[in-house]
């Protein structure tokens, strides 16, 4: 074979086996990203940026949606450990269930990085990526005293509350920070909670679940505003939810000429949701720049992998009921009618078209 032949055959070799194995710049090896579920459209969105921000670091990435199934969370998470992940990314459903597979990854010294939710009840969570929840809670509920008026008009004004799912720890944040500021104004009646349902115990949404908050509306409605009385706003948690109380209104004819919708919160700036919101059905929502997020996130995971320690935390707001897990708690933003533009569209979150 004379130098020419051989040259080309070694370098047809060497090229089938890079398309057999593409090369990586560096491989840093792998990372567990274990999502929730994809009906809320946030997580599809989280996940995606998540991924390619670790992939664009030299990660082999392993994601997993749970599909809302809490088993199935833990076995996605238990194959991951199995399969050597270095590190864990975990949106969980439900933060108490995962203490066994987490005291497996620590053993085998995996990072466990908690997304977005709190991990709660195990000791092996290093840290924990959010927005300041309780800060959510607080601008719901400036937001719909913004919508009703208040304090130019002085009420007294019919509230219904909604909570998130109870096994949800970011829930209680959310409500927390919502009722800091409703509360005060329960007491004096110029918020009437004609139903009397308070307390997340009462108004938590298990599951997160949108039909589950329609069926409570229309309960509510009819116990209690079958009078002729209206009913004025309505605290919900997040967009999805609020979108299922908006239908469970407009079945009793809100939104028409002589009933005007109440003023609606919600949470996550999801398109339908700033359709509503531009349409009148729904007051206002919570940005949470999911993009910065996942960024910081992957950041994250990187430093540590590399052997150094993130500055600069918070060490004070997130008791897991075990230890505080370090936290970085980004910036929630409200947004309604006034500055959905300004917010999401200049700063290329929502795209315009997708409005229209
Ligand atoms: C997230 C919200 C989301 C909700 C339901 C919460 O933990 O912080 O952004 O709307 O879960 O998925």
């Amino acid at each position: 074979m004379n130098f020419n032949r051989r040259f080309v055959l070694a370098a047809s070799a060497a090229a089938l086996s890079m398309l057999a194995h593409p090369v990586l710049a560096q491989d840093k090896g792998l990372i567990g990203i274990s999502m929730p579920e994809k009906t809320t459209l946030r997580w599809i969105q989280d996940g995606d940026q998540l991924k390619s921000a670790l992939e664009a670091k030299g990660y082999t990435v392993d994601m997993q949606y749970a599909g809302d199934d809490i088993p199935n969370q833990l076995a996605q998470i238990e194959n991951m450990v199995t399969k050597d992940a270095k590190a864990l990314v975990i949106a969980a459903l439900d933060g108490t269930t995962l203490s066994t597979v987490l005291q497996q990854a620590a053993d085998k010294g995996v990072k466990v990085f908690a997304y977005d939710r709190l991990i709660r009840e195990s000791p092996n969570v290093d840290y924990y990526t959010t927005f300041d929840n309780f800060k959510v809670g607080v601008l719901q509920a400036e937001s719909i005293l913004k919508g009703l008026g208040y304090p130019e008009k002085q009420g007294p004004f019919n509230i219904e509350l909604f909570g998130g799912s109870p096994d949800d720890n970011n829930a209680f944040f959310f409500y927390d920070g919502a009722m800091s500021v409703l509360q005060p104004l329960i007491d004096k009646g110029v918020l009437v909670v004609k139903s009397g349902q308070t307390g997340m115990e009462k108004v938590g949404t298990l599951k997160w679940d949108g039909a589950t908050a329609q069926a409570r509306m229309d309960n509510l409605l009819s116990a209690n505003y079958s009078d002729g009385s209206r009913v004025d706003a309505v605290l919900a948690p997040n967009d999805n939810l609020a979108r299922g109380i908006v239908s469970s209104l407009r079945g009793v004819g809100y939104g028409s000429s002589d009933l005007a919708w109440p003023v609606i919160s919600g949470q996550d700036a999801e398109v339908p949701s700033l359709k509503a919101i531009i349409a009148g059905e729904q007051y206002s929502t919570v940005y949470k720049d999911t993009r910065e997020l996942a960024k910081v996130t992957a950041d994250m995971v990187d430093q540590v992998l590399s052997g150094k320690t993130p500055e600069g935390l918070d060490t004070k707001t997130y008791n897991n009921g075990v230890e505080v897990v370090p936290s970085v708690l980004l910036t929630p933003v409200a947004v309604d009618k006034s500055n959905y533009e300004d917010v999401l569209v200049k700063s290329g979150y929502v795209k315009a078209e997708d409005l229209q």
